[in-house]
C-alpha cells in the first residue's frame, strides 16, 4: 500500500448537527449563543482553526456594545471583559514633526465613541465561548475547517475539518488523521476577513455579482504595558497622515485600557502603489513620532500580530445566502472603517443568520436558502450602519489622505443628517488591491532606518512574540499556482514586494554567490494575516489553511 494520500479516495467518519459553525469569532459565537437562546435542543458545532478560542483574534479594539447587549443585555453583569469605558475621544493629523489636534471638529454623532469599551476582542471572544459552551454549543479548537463539502443537490452540507499528519512532500505520517465531516442543515462562514471558504462559496454561487470589489488593508498592532503614571485608561486616539504620504491611505491608533495597557497599531490601506513600501516598518517608524513615544517610552512591548481588514462596506457586502449556509461577519465585509470597527456588526448579523436559522429548523427545512436573513439585513441597522459611511473609502482612494478629510467629512455629515442620501451617490470601487500595486522601476526604494530595540524592532523578534508555531513537517499552507511568478515576475516587475508586505517575514528571496535567485517560503512564521492573498500583484499565492493549532497564540489581542 502507498503511502501517498489519494484526496478523493478518503472516507471520513461524519457527524451531523443542526447548524455548523466555522470560525469562533465575535460572529460564529453570537450566531451560536443565538440558537441556543432561541432552541436548547438545536444542535451546534463551531469550528476554530486557533489552538484555543481567541488566539487567532487581533483587533483595536474599541467595541461598540450595541450587537452584545441585543445578545445579552445582562452581559456587564455576566463578566464580559470590557471594563474601560472610552473617556476621551482624539482625532489627529500627524506631520512628521508634529501633530494637528481636530478633536475640536464636529462628528457627527454616528462616528463617536461614546459609550465603547476598550479591551481584548480576543479576550471577549474567549468569555463568549464559555458561555456558548455553558448553552450546550460544542466549540472545537485546533480544527481547521479546510474544505466544504456538497451535497448532491449541490447545496453546501458541511465541512472537512481536522486533518492532520501529512508531510511536507504528501505522504501520510504516524500520526496521521484524515479528519471528519461536520454536516449541519445550515452552514455558517464566520472565517473573518479573506475566509478561503467564503471565497470558495462566493466563487461558485457568484455571490459577488452586481457588488464592487471588496477592498482590504492590513492592520499591524502590538500590545504595551507602560508606566502606571502614563496611562489615561479610556484615552482614544486616532490619527492619520505621517508616516504614510498623501497618496496611501491608512490611520493609526492608540487606546489605553486595562492594566496599564496600551493597544497601538496602524492600518494600511492594501490599495497602495509603491511595492517599496513596507507596512511593518512604516508602523515601527510611527511609534517613534512623539503623539506616541510620549505614552510608550519607559513601557514594555508585551505582544505583536498582523490581520488584514475588510474596508470596502456597503458596496462590496455580497450576497448572504447560498444554498444551505450564510456569511457572517467580515467573511462577508461589515467593517464600518471609518470608525474602525466591525464587531458590532459581526455579532449582530450572526445574530440575524441564527434566527433565520431556528426559524427554518422549526419548519423542517435545511439545505435551502436562508433568504430571511438576507432580507433581515437589508432592513437591519448593519446595514444603515455601513450606508451613512460608504462614501469615504472611495473618496480616499482617488482624492488621497487630505481630499478624504475634506469631501468625506461634507459627505458623512449629509449622510448622517438625511439618514442615508449622498450628493455622490454611490460611488463604486474600482479594481481590486492586487491591480492597485505599482511598477518597481516608477518609484524610489525607500530606506528604513535600524529599529532601536525600545520603540521600534525588527520583524523576527516580532513574530516571536506573537508566539506563532506551527507543525513544520506539513505541506506548505502558503501555494504558489505558479511556483517561477516571484522571481520570474515579481522580481523584475514589482521588486516581489510579498518580501515587504508580509508582516511575518515569510517571503524572501535568497541570492546567493553566482546563483540564481530563490524565493523562499517560511511558512511556519505566518500568523494568518491573509495579505499575501490580497496583495501580491500577479494573485499567484493562495492562502489555505494549515493544520489547525498551528498560527499565532494572541494571549490578548
Ligand atoms: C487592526 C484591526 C483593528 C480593528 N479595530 C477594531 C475596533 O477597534 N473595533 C471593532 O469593533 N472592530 C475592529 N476591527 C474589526 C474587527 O476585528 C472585526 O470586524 C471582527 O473581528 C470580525 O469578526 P468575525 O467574527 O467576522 O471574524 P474574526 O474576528 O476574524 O474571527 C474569525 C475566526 O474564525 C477562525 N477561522 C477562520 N477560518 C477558519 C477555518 N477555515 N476553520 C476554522 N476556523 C477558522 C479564525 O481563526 C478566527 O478566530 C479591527 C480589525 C483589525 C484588523
Ligand atoms: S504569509 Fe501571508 S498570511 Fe501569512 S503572515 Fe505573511 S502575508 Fe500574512
Amino acid at each position: 500500500m502507498s503511502d501517498q494520500i489519494d484526496v478523493q479516495a478518503i472516507e471520513r467518519e461524519a457527524m451531523e448537527y443542526d447548524v455548523v459553525i466555522v470560525g469562533a469569532g465575535p460572529s460564529g459565537l453570537a450566531a451560536a449563543i443565538r440558537l441556543k437562546q432561541i432552541n436548547p435542543d438545536i444542535s451546534v458545532a463551531v469550528l476554530e482553526k486557533g489552538s484555543e478560542v481567541g488566539a487567532h483574534i487581533l483587533s483595536g479594539a474599541v467595541v461598540d456594545p450595541k450587537g452584545l447587549t441585543e445578545l445579552m443585555p445582562d452581559w456587564r453583569t455576566r463578566g464580559a471583559p470590557l471594563d474601560t469605558p472610552v473617556t476621551k475621544d482624539r482625532y489627529v493629523l500627524l506631520g512628521e514633526n508634529g501633530e494637528l489636534d481636530l478633536s475640536w471638529l464636529p462628528m457627527p454623532p454616528n462616528l463617536s465613541n461614546h459609550g465603547a469599551y476598550v479591551g481584548s476582542l480576543g479576550n471577549l471572544c474567549r468569555w463568549l465561548g464559555t458561555e456558548a459552551e455553558a448553552l450546550g454549543v460544542e466549540i472545537y479548537p485546533g480544527m481547521a475547517a479546510s474544505e466544504l463539502v456538497y451535497a448532491e443537490d449541490g447545496a453546501v452540507k458541511g465541512v472537512v475539518a481536522g486533518v492532520f499528519g501529512i508531510a511536507k512532500d504528501g505522504h501520510i505520517k504516524g500520526e496521521y488523521q484524515p479528519g471528519l465531516e461536520l454536516h449541519g442543515k445550515y452552514v455558517f462562514l464566520g472565517e473573518g476577513v479573506r475566509g478561503n471558504l467564503a471565497q470558495a462559496v462566493q466563487a461558485r454561487f457568484n455571490l459577488c455579482e452586481g457588488a464592487s470589489p471588496q477592498k482590504y488593508g492590513i492592520g499591524l498592532k502590538e500590545l504595551w504595558q507602560i508606566p502606571a503614571e502614563k496611562h489615561q485608561p479610556g484615552l482614544v486616539q486616532h490619527s492619520f497622515g505621517w508616516p504614510l504620504g498623501g497618496s496611501t491611505g491608512g490611520g493609526s491608533f492608540l487606546y489605553h485600557f486595562g492594566d496599564r495597557y496600551v493597544s497601538v497599531g496602524l492600518v494600511v490601506h492594501l490599495n497602495y502603489k509603491n511595492p517599496w513600501l513596507s507596512p511593518f516598518d512604516e508602523f515601527q517608524r510611527l511609534k517613534h513620532h512623539e503623539s506616541f513615544r510620549s505614552h510608550l517610552e519607559g513601557g514594555t512591548r508585551i505582544a505583536y500580530g498582523a490581520r488584514a481588514i475588510s474596508e470596502g462596506g456597503y458596496q462590496s457586502v455580497p450576497g448572504l445566502v447560498f444554498p444551505g449556509g450564510a456569511l457572517l461577519g467580515d467573511s462577508a465585509g461589515f467593517v464600518n472603517l471609518p470608525r474602525i470597527k466591525g464587531s458590532h456588526n459581526a455579532v449582530k448579523t450572526g445574530m440575524m443568520a441564527a434566527e433565520a436559522a431556528a426559524a427554518a429548523l422549526a419548519e423542517g427545512r435545511g439545505g435551502d436558502l436562508l433568504v430571511e436573513y438576507q432580507h433581515a439585513y437589508n432592513t437591519s441597522w448593519v446595514k444603515q450602519d455601513l450606508k451613512l459611511v460608504r462614501n469615504v473609502k472611495v473618496l480616499w482612494s482617488r482624492f488621497g489622505t487630505f481630499g478624504a478629510v475634506v469631501l468625506g467629512g461634507i459627505d458623512l455629515w449629509i449622510t448622517y443628517l438625511t439618514r442615508g442620501w449622498s450628493p455622490f451617490g454611490t460611488l463604486k470601487h474600482t479594481g481590486t488591491d492586487a491591480e492597485a500595486t505599482g511598477l518597481a522601476k516608477d518609484y524610489e526604494e525607500i530606506k528604513y532606518a535600524k529599529p532601536d530595540g525600545k520603540l521600534s524592532f525588527d520583524k523576527l523578534s516580532s513574530v516571536y512574540l506573537s508566539a506563532t508555531n506551527h507543525e513544520e513537517d506539513q505541506p506548505s499552507h502558503l501555494k504558489l499556482k505558479d511556483p517561477t511568478i516571484p522571481i520570474r515576475v515579481n522580481l523584475p516587475l514589482y521588486g516581489e514586494p510579498a518580501r515587504l508586505y508580509c508582516p511575518a517575514g515569510v517571503y524572501e528571496v535568497i541570492q546567493d554567490q553566482g546563483a540564481e535567485p530563490r524565493f523562499v517560503i517560511n511558512a511556519q512564521n505566518c500568523v494568518h494575516c491573509k495579505t499575501c492573498d490580497i496583495k501580491d500583484p500577479s494573485q499567484n499565492i493562495v492562502w489555505t489553511t494549515p493544520e489547525g493549532g498551528g498560527g499565532p497564540n494572541y494571549p490578548n489581542m
